[in-house]
């Protein structure tokens, strides 16, 4: 006799129907709002961290992943403003895409760090209004 070859109908209905919340409720939907906020930017970092097993990664290791996506940014630029000779070979990513990663690793940072980086960029922008540039 196989498994649930006795089971009546709505039995395993019921049991699919629960299985299917259960499911849902673990699997993290990514989707950033249109529109987003800083904190939206922030929010959907969190779960894609999450979802990518990246969350258990120190500030330490943010860091050093930032500086490593600064490098590509400027490689990337580098190679758009053909600054130097660029290796053919070697894979060079687009800038807005750099500039996307780190965006990315900025929002993973501030997670960490309970940063609000509205709230720190509206607070540091009053600080540099009352600076003079010369
Ligand atoms: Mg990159």
């Amino acid at each position: 006799m196989g498994v649930g070859e006795n089971w009546h109908p709505i039995f395993l209905f019921i049991l699919l129907c629960y299985a299917k919340v259960v499911i849902n409720s673990c699997i993290i939907m990514l989707n950033l709002k249109d529109n987003p906020t800083l904190k939206d930017f922030q929010e959907y970092v969190k779960k894609l961290e999450v979802e990518r097993g990246f969350h258990e990664e120190s500030v330490l290791q943010k860091c050093l992943l930032l500086g490593e996506e600064v490098g590509e940014l400027f490689k990337a630029v580098r190679k758009r403003d053909r600054i130097t000779r660029v290796d053919p070979g070697s894979k060079i990513s687009l800038v807005d895409e750099e500039l996307a990663d780190i965006i990315i690793i900025v929002c993973a940072i501030a997670n960490r760090l309970n940063v609000d980086l509205e709230e720190s960029f509206r607070n540091k922008e009053e600080i540099n209004k009352k600076r003079i540039w010369k």
